[in-house]
């Protein structure tokens, strides 16, 4: 019997994996990918805040990642409307942050495929995670003091509590028989990772257009990763054709903006939606990242909103089985769902809020969010209050995010 089943061997699952394990707990990892082969170039990137980082660190994963992580000195929004204000901006850095301890960083940019890499070596090599994978995740029966976790070819274990990492259709939470809510946006992202002719000096530069943002995130050696927002249909179009035209249109737009710009390796469309589970927990199941939700991503927000999931989790998991507790009891639970979901929903609701107001050309809000910029970038308070929710240091932090005393 094992304390914990994971489906997912994502960002979020493998991640709880390793935390888990550390902290002692048996833990069953099953994922439907081979977790030994390599993974297609995902053109994805995240902005890792600090607590985030603080957790990759306690899971063994930030030796291997420091090469690949290039640290992120501040946050610059630029709304593209013009007005009485001009084209009002405003900068964040980690020197708005109160508690850095003397290290003015907001958090590191990783490539989603550094990350999987690290994640999937790290778990492939650990002795305290049985692994599952390639295995699909097929139902589950919840039974007296234990779940059945049934997987293909007839096999099945029985854990204390089956986690749910398993993404946004998530087979876990549609077992479990949780509803979600929430909207499609509409508009698709347009992630590619491109060379920059000017110096990015590690700061993420967002562009608001009536469209949608369109955003550099700055990468090792020069370059960025953009994410170009548009209309549903329009960025998978742009994704399909030659890498000249697409350069060409970039520029056209963006140069202004981000300087030259030349396309680095492949491009890709993400549809956007708002999907948020009506509970992150059932009988002895909890959801954890985007199987929970799935959240516009124009702060970068949805996977340190996942990984504040999994050390809250993790935490309340330990809490229960050094005293001798079962974690998938119900107390337990409530107590994680208490903790996470008010946040995450708060983030999720906090962002499609930021898509409303800034991406549109409504003559009322034009001037409202040019003062709320400019007012940003004036009074110290509202700066720090922003880079902390920018850094997803606001509220009560789970020990494994913490900065190390
Ligand atoms: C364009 C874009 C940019 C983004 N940028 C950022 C950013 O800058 N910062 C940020 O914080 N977030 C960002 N996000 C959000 C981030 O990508 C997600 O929150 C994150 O990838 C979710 O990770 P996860 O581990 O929860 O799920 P996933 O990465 O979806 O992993 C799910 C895993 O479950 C496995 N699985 C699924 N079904 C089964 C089954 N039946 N049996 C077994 N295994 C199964 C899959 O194989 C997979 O390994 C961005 C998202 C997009 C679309």
């Amino acid at each position: 019997m094992f304390d914990l089943a994971i489906v997912g061997a994502g960002p979020t699952g493998g991640t709880l994996a390793l935390a888990t394990a550390r902290l002692g707990l048996s833990v069953a990892l099953i994922d439907a990918r081979n977790l030994k082969k390599p993974q297609p170039r995902d053109t994805r990137n995240f902005a890792i805040v600090r607590g985030s980082w603080n957790l990759l660190s306690f899971s063994g994963l930030t030796n291997a990642l420091s090469d690949h992580a290039e640290p992120l000195n501040g946050l610059e929004a630029v709304d593209d409307a013009r007005h009485w204000l001009g084209a009002p901006s405003a900068l964040f850095t980690g020197n708005d942050l109160p508690d850095t301890a003397g290290e003015p960083l907001l958090g590191y940019m990783l490539e989603a495929q550094h990350l999987q890499a690290a994640i999937d070596a790290a778990v492939t090599g650990n002795e305290g995670i049985e692994r599952f994978a390639p295995a699909l995740f097929t139902g589950m029966e919840v039974e007296s003091g234990h779940v059945t976790v049934h997987l293909e070819k007839g096999k099945s274990l029985k854990a204390r509590l089956l986690v749910g990492s398993d993404g946004l259709n998530s087979p876990v939470r549609q077992a479990a028989g949780i509803r979600t809510e929430g909207r499609n946006y509409g508009k698709s992202v347009f992630a590619a990772d491109v060379t920059l002719s000017r110096p990015h000096e590690g700061i993420a530069r967002q562009l608001f257009t009536p469209e949608g943002p369109f955003a550099t995130l700055p990468l090792a050696g020069n370059r960025a990763n953009l994410a170009w927002y548009m209309k549903s249909g329009a960025a998978e179009a742009l994704a399909e054709r030659p890498v000249e035209e697409i350069n060409a249109e970039l520029n056209a737009r963006f140069a202004e903006f981000a300087g030259e710009m030349a396309i680095d390796g492949p491009v890709k469309a993400y549809p956007l939606i708002l999907q948020v589970a009506t509970s992150m927990i059932g009988e002895r199941v909890a959801l954890i990242g985007d199987a929970a939700r799935r959240m516009n991503p124009l702060a970068g927000q949805g996977l340190n909103s996942g990984f504040k999931d999994v050390a809250a989790l993790a935490e309340v998991c330990a809490d229960q089985v050094r005293a001798g507790l079962d974690p998938g009891d119900a107390l337990a639970l409530e107590r994680y769902q208490s903790w996470r979901r008010p946040d995450g929903l708060a983030t999720a609701l906090g962002m499609d809020l930021i898509d409303r107001v800034f991406s549109n050309d409504n003559a009322l809000l034009k001037p409202l969010r040019g003062l709320a910029l400019a007012v940003a970038d004036r009074a110290p308070p509202l700066r720090t209050a922003l880079a902390r929710q920018a850094s997803a240091a606001q509220g009560y932090l789970p020990r494994l995010m913490q900065e190390p005393a």
